[in-house]
């Protein structure tokens, strides 16, 4: 049905049809009049030629003029029978009287002597003048009745001469060339078909091609027939589909190079249309706000970066520069800097918009971090300060005279003022590490001879008695390979951890406690952990102890001689040697601290050497 119906709207049909219409009517009104003329002008030439002449007809009237007898009738019938009939079926002489005097048919001889019925004889008889009729009986046949009048000249009518004559030989030929007339409109319609066909051919194949070019196929080429104007037009064709070609390649790479730029890009990006929808987005747009391209396309760019004060009017006619927080229950809170910008045409008119997002998170993360350390720091050199300003105006005051009291405040004012210093000292040792200018003096050393001497120093001082802080008691367990691990440390660095770990479990453990020290080897790493059985750390602030100026119990540590820095400080020699420091502990069942330091094996052939 479609398909009928598409022919039936087509042009080659169109023009084919409107052809064979205008050759239909031509041929139609030219054969119509030709046939006509022709028939008329034939039945006027029969006409005549079906005329008796003249010699003839006085012949007949000399014989009519004498009495009806038989000899006179044969006489007659001597005379038809001497004419040549021709295209004449039929002859017939009758008297002025109606009877019938000579027939030609010798079937109709016994009619000769009645009187005729035929009324176009009796009229001729009677007015004398010719009649000449087309009679359609039987097959078209004419009839002509002449009127004949005396020889003598008197004009006497004596009688009439009737023909009858077939018009089927005048009649087939009219046929004939009526047939010549559809054969040529048969041909006309043919040639009606293959003109509009060659017309319409190459406007079908430009068709065909422009639906093969609106798909993206640009391999074909519409064929030029000739160097008319369809040919200019579909060489006119060819050059476009070749042009419009190149301009997909230029704008398919123009595209590639813009999402790989897009993809890579660290920032995210988002684009919309003049209503603020999204249209374009980025993978690291999409990973900032942790959702898919399909969740967003589409949809308004304000409630995807979650903003409620602002709508996208706002955001065209001022693009400002938003900070927009994204909250998701599955990560950290991220923190983004989104920049807006309007995407222009060159006539000025607004398509839409491009915002960047940048991620602030570590910059912010880092921002808190220092001002939290500045206030940090203020704080914790603030309280001893505060307290050493009491003392000093105690004494300033008149205690210093007292030789009970003088002796004990000197003794805290020099501890706060010790405990001053080394905090002084810790920072500094943070801030180096943390410009990168903190030297490493590397070195190859057993790790089990170096742990076991730092050890030996803390069975030292508990034999010595020496330090109130130390005066506690302890006993170190120590659980060591026989292996030699090796590894390159910076010894003074890492004695500074050891130190401080250790000093840590006999702070925070009661007297007697067992503090076991533990060295393994692990595939790549050598593990070193301190376990005491002291206080133990809480699970919510095991991951913070190493955070600056972090402790559990603030009073405890301070009374105890801490500085918040201590752990701090070790987290960095370690990271500084690639190593990692972790805790673990099971509340007020002590705790243990791990460090992992990257680690070697050295080959048999190796140890050999070195014993050469
Ligand atoms: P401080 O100078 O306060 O000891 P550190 O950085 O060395 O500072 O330690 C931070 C905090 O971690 C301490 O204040 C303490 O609360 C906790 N801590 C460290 N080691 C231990 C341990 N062995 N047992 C219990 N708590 C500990």
């Amino acid at each position: 049905m479609k398909k009928i119906k598409s022919v039936l709207n087509s042009i080659n049909f169109k023009i084919a049809v409107i052809f064979m219409l205008l050759l239909l009517a031509t041929i139609e009104v030219v054969g119509a009049s030709f046939t006509r003329q022709l028939e008329q002008n034939s039945i006027q030439n029969f006409e005549s030629s079906i005329q008796v002449p003249n010699i003839i007809t006085n012949q007949i009237s000399s014989q009519l003029s004498r009495a009806n007898s038989k000899k006179a009738n044969q006489q007659l019938s001597q005379i038809i029978s001497n004419y040549n009939l021709g295209d004449i079926s039929q002859l017939m002489v009758v008297d002025n009287k109606g009877v019938i005097r000579a027939v030609s048919n010798v079937n109709d001889q016994n009619r000769i002597g009645q009187r005729t019925s035929n009324v176009d004889i009796k009229s001729v008889l009677s007015n004398g003048k010719q009649v000449s009729k087309v009679i359609n009986d039987n097959g078209n046949y004419m009839v002509q009745i002449s009127p004949l009048t005396s020889a003598n000249g008197t004009n006497t009518p004596v009688g009439a001469i009737y023909v009858r004559a077939s018009l089927q030989g005048v009649f087939n030929n009219l046929r004939q060339v009526s047939i010549y007339f559809l054969i040529a409109a048969v041909l006309g319609a043919i040639v009606a078909l293959v003109i509009s066909r060659a017309i319409t051919r190459p406007i079908e194949e430009m068709r065909k091609q422009a639906l093969r070019v609106a798909n993206g196929d640009y391999s074909g080429h519409v064929r030029v027939y000739a160097q008319d104007e369809l040919g200019q037009l579909a060489e006119a064709f060819n050059t476009l589909s070749v042009r419009i070609e190149r301009t997909q390649e230029i704008s398919d790479s123009e595209r590639r190079r813009l999402d790989n730029v897009l993809t890579h890009m660290t920032d995210g990006v988002i684009a919309t249309d003049r209503h603020g929808n999204i249209t374009i987005i980025n993978e690291t747009a999409l990973d900032f706000l942790g959702k898919t391209e399909k969740d967003v396309i589409g949809k308004p760019i304000t409630n995807l970066l979650g903003l409620k004060d602002v709508t996208i009017q706002d955001l065209l006619s001022t693009q400002q520069e938003l900070v927009v927080r994204v909250n998701d229950n599955t990560r950290d809170e991220m923190i983004l800097h989104a920049n807006f910008s309007l995407i222009q045409r060159v006539t000025g008119f607004v398509s839409g918009l491009v915002c960047v997002l940048h991620d602030i998170t570590q910059q912010q993360k880092k921002e808190r971090e220092q001002q939290q350390f500045v206030s940090n720091v203020s704080h914790e050199l603030r309280t001893p300060l505060t307290s050493l300003r009491a003392y000093v105006e105690a004494l300033n005051d008149g205690a210093w005279k007292d030789p009970n009291i003088a002796p004990q405040f000197l003794h805290v004012i020099q501890d706060e003022t010790e405990r001053m210093i080394r905090m002084i000292n810790d920072l500094l040792s943070l801030s180096r590490m943390d410009r990168g200018v903190a030297r490493m003096d590397l070195e190859w050393v057993n790790l089990n001879d170096f742990v076991n001497h730092v050890l030996n120093r803390f069975d030292m001082m508990l034999k010595s008695d020496s330090d109130k802080m130390h005066k506690k008691k302890y006993t170190i367990k120590r659980e060591f390979p026989h292996q030699a691990l090796w590894v390159e440390i910076d010894t003074d660095k890492m004695m500074q951890v050891i130190d401080n770990i250790m000093n840590n479990a006999i702070k925070y453990s009661p007297d007697g406690g067992v503090i076991t020290v533990r060295l393994l080897q692990a595939q790549k790493h050598v593990i070193l952990s301190i376990s005491d059985q002291g206080l133990g750390i809480p699970r919510k602030d095991l991951n913070k102890i190493f955070d600056r100026f972090y402790r559990v119990d603030k009073a405890r540590s301070r009374k105890q001689g801490g500085t918040g820095l201590g752990l701090a400080i070790s987290k960095e020699i370690v990271e500084a040697h690639h190593g990692r420091i972790w805790a673990d502990s099971a509340e007020g069942a002590g705790s243990t601290f791990y460090i992992s330091l990257p680690y070697e094996a050295i080959s048999e052939e190796g140890e050999n050497w070195d014993e050469v």
